[in-house]
């Protein structure tokens, strides 16, 4: 792939902070990355809190170039839905992206691949950006099953969206077992994984669409292993969590990222 084609893809880096902050230290976190990242234009800079610190992350990033994402969202626009929280109220309070088909909502909460879909289909309906997570787990992969479950999690996941609608999806690739876990995939196994998934994406939307889309890598990215993974061309960033929890940190992250854009530029 030609540096041009990848420097195509600005990278995006997501830091999905789970159900670890509370409107207070959220704030705190948040203020520190617009200190340390939130002039960064070269690279799409995106955090996730919990809903409850929505709103107030919102105003602490807003005016730089920090984005707000929801870690989740219903598949009805509104209505009698229990708990359930619907795009425009996301919208609402400054969001512009949200991420579906995470392996923990997956795994614990039950959500298959046409949940997944009817959640994507609600998110673009109301306007929002989503990441798409797709992933396979230890016994998948130890299993020869990686490339199988990837397909299906993507044409499930992906059914009836159509390709003008690919430019508001980022695609990440988040292998199960390297979630929280501390154990990254080796990055031929990323590059592998990225290269299948692009090439699922090809037969789906035709090579032009699929060369165009983005595809981060997730599972315990940290900036010690950043630079190798971010570093791989097919790979246009990265989705973090225990790695977005930490100012420093996670512009350490954003760094690597931003390294990769100045390398091709
Ligand atoms: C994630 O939540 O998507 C994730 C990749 O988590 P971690 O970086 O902690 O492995």
């Amino acid at each position: 792939m030609s540096a041009l084609t990848r420097f195509n893809r600005r990278p995006i880096v997501g830091g999905n902070w789970k159900m670890n902050t509370t409107v207070h230290t959220g704030v705190d976190l948040a203020e520190g990355l617009t200190r340390h990242i939130g002039a960064v234009e070269d690279v799409d800079v995106v955090l996730f809190p919990p809903f409850p610190n929505l709103q107030a992350v919102s105003r602490v990033i807003e005016g730089s170039a920090l984005r707000l994402g929801a870690q989740n969202v219903f598949w009805e626009q509104e209505g009698a839905f229990t708990g359930e929280v619907a795009a425009p109220m996301l919208t609402a309070v400054g969001c512009t992206w949200v991420i579906v088909g995470h392996s923990e909502r997956r795994r614990l909460l039950g959500e298959t691949s046409e949940v997944v879909n009817r959640k994507l289909h609600a998110a673009l309906l109301g306007g929002l950006h989503a990441i798409l997570a797709v992933g396979e787990t230890r016994e998948e992969r130890h299993g020869g099953r990686t490339e199988r479950v990837l397909q299906e999690q993507l044409h499930q996941s992906l059914a009836d969206v159509a390709a003008h609608q690919l430019e508001a999806i980022v695609l990440a690739y988040e292998p199960v077992w390297a979630i929280g876990t501390g154990e990254t995939a080796t990055p031929e196994q990323a590059r592998d994984a990225h290269a299948f998934v692009r090439s699922v994406l090809s037969v789906m939307y035709g090579e032009a669409a699929a060369a165009d889309m983005r595809i981060q890598y997730g599972g315990s990215v940290t900036s010690a292993n950043a630079d190798v993974m971010l570093g791989e061309p097919g790979i246009d960033g990265a989705l973090v969590g225990g790695g977005s929890l930490r100012a420093d940190e996670f512009a350490a992250i954003v760094g690597s990222a931003r390294a990769v854009v100045s390398l091709e530029s």
